[in-house]
């Protein structure tokens, strides 16, 4: 047992064998089968003093969240992490409800009735804008859109990123603005073998014309938040060249010194330079069909075009010191580049729950390390959250992971204030019931193993790591009836 999981054991001991004397397990509910969902339902069943049955919630049939609907399709190691997260929801005191949406098919005042506890654990599931004109004309979408699209989310089957521009403009440099750019640059036959990329997504990649993939950063390249390991993909890239401008990597003192204590800034550096050093010493290849030009210092003032999005008007910008920290300052040196696509890649953002509180400008459900609270800061008893929709849209997917843990470990500390739910409302089968009679047609965990082996199947006669269901009633069609 890990060294947090003894200590959560320790309090919980404590707690339980000096207050509260509980005749059945503590019941309690997650709502989002993503990472962080799983985390907290593992943080629980870990307790081995104190029986905590955990039902797990999602409003898609297919558990997983963000590894299976957000994870690149061509990172299949990231997506091993299901195994662990198989092994939780396959415990005798957890349960999977799929096809259940809260808010809508369960309410927040069902989930107390039947619950001791309730944990969010949503994640993000919309996008920041830019807030600049234009912003709406067609053509200009979110990388959240185009993400869920290629993931095979039920959502997003019928979306249509304009993949008959020639040039793209991706705006933002975190990992998920390389995702979308390393999708787009790649062959269809590249990403088919080694992915599980949507059926729908291949064929009209397969049709793209897409040549030229703008990456704006409003800021340096000492700043982009992208990691090392995912900006050296793209200096691999079979059908892209990578254009760097050798004077962007002329860094700045501040940037420079900046590197000292960044050691991810400072190895995206290192491999920018060496990249252009070896570009410039190598015979001139032949030219790849595709180009990725990653452009730094500017900022996007203005998406150009009548109905449609044509071109990006972008304004150079300069690095200033805010005590430490470099921000972009336009210069009001302005430059337009031609785009039919503009994708923003700034961040995603939380969406609120019907009857949890919310906190707008940060798009995240106001909490004390895990423990919502309401508007002004008052603990809600036996409400909690964890992941993205708990701190914002950051990290990886382990970061979640001790996020979860340290949300659990305050629920678990509050098991003998909380309001305990009425025995009968306690009693597992009163959720079925309740679903029953709301004519809720749930997906439980077998369901879903069911569908999942029909995938791997598919993927094995294509020689694919799987063929992705995308539509929620083809997924199920395959589920046995609940009785
Ligand atoms: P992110 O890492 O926060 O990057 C957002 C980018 O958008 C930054 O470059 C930011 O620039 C830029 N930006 C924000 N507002 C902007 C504006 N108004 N105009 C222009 N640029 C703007 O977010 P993300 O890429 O969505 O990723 C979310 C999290 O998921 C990250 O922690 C990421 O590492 C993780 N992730 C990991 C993987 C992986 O491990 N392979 C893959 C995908 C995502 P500034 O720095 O100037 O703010």
């Amino acid at each position: 047992m890990s060294e947090s999981n003894s200590q959560i054991n320790s309090q919980i001991n404590s707690q339980i064998n000096s207050q509260l004397t509980l005749n059945r397990a503590l019941r309690v509910a997650v709502i989002g089968a993503g990472p962080s969902g799983f985390y907290a339902a593992e943080a629980l069943i870990k307790q081995e003093d104190m029986d905590v049955s955990v039902d797990i919630f999602d409003r898609l049939p297919a558990p997983y969240g963000l590894v299976r609907y957000g994870v690149a399709p061509d990172h299949q190691k990231i997506k091993s992490v299901t195994r662990m997260f198989d092994r939780t929801i396959s415990h005798e005191r957890v349960r999977y409800f799929g096809n259940v949406e809260f808010g809508k098919d369960l309410s927040h005042a069902d989930m107390r009735k039947h619950y001791d506890a309730v944990v969010y654990t949503v994640g993000a599931s919309s996008d920041r804008s830019l807030n600049i004109a234009g912003e709406d004309l067609a053509g200009s979408i979110s990388a959240t859109e185009f993400v869920a699209w290629y993931n095979g989310h039920p959502d997003y089957k019928d979306f249509v990123p304009n993949l008959d521009a020639e040039s793209v403009v991706v705006v933002g440099m975190g990992n998920v603005a390389v995702d979308v750019c390393r999708i787009l640059a790649k062959t269809a036959d590249e990403l088919q073998a080694e992915s599980d990329i949507a059926d729908h997504a291949i064929e009209a990649l397969r049709a793209s014309n897409v040549k030229d993939i703008y990456m704006l950063g409003r800021r340096g390249p000492a700043q982009a938040k992208f990691t090392t390991k995912e900006l050296r993909e793209l200096t691999e890239l079979s059908n892209a060249d990578l254009i760097i401008d050798p004077a962007d990597l002329e860094l700045d003192a501040v940037s420079e010194a900046s590197l000292e204590n960044d050691n991810n800034s400072k190895n995206n550096i290192k491999v920018m330079r060496q990249f252009l050093e070896e570009a410039a010493t190598a015979e001139s290849p032949e030219p790849k069909p595709r180009r990725l030009h990653l452009k730094f210092l500017v900022s996007p003032k203005e998406l150009l075009g009548d109905a449609e999005v044509n071109a990006v008007r972008l304004e150079k910008n300069r690095l200033e010191d805010d005590n430490g920290y470099l921000n972009a300052v336009g210069t009001g040196e302005m430059q337009d580049i031609a785009a039919a696509m503009v994708m923003r890649s700034v961040g995603y953002r939380g969406v609120p729950l019907a009857d949890v509180p919310f906190n707008e400008r940060r798009g995240t459900i106001p909490n004390v390390e895990g423990r919502v609270t309401d508007t002004e800061g008052n603990v809600i008893t036996g409400e909690y959250t964890a992941g993205w929709i708990k701190r914002g849209p950051s990290g990886v997917i382990g970061t979640n992971k001790a996020d979860a843990i340290e949300s659990m470990q305050k629920l678990l500390e509050d098991v003998a204030s909380l309001t305990l739910v009425e025995n009968a409302d306690a009693d597992p089968s009163s959720v079925e019931k309740l679903l029953a009679s709301k004519g809720i047609r749930y997906v439980r965990f077998d369901d879903w193993k069911h569908i999942d082996a029909l995938e791997l199947k598919a993927g094995e006669e294509q020689g694919r790591p799987r063929v992705k269901f995308v539509s929620v009633e083809e997924m199920l069609e395959l589920c046995e009836p609940v009785t």
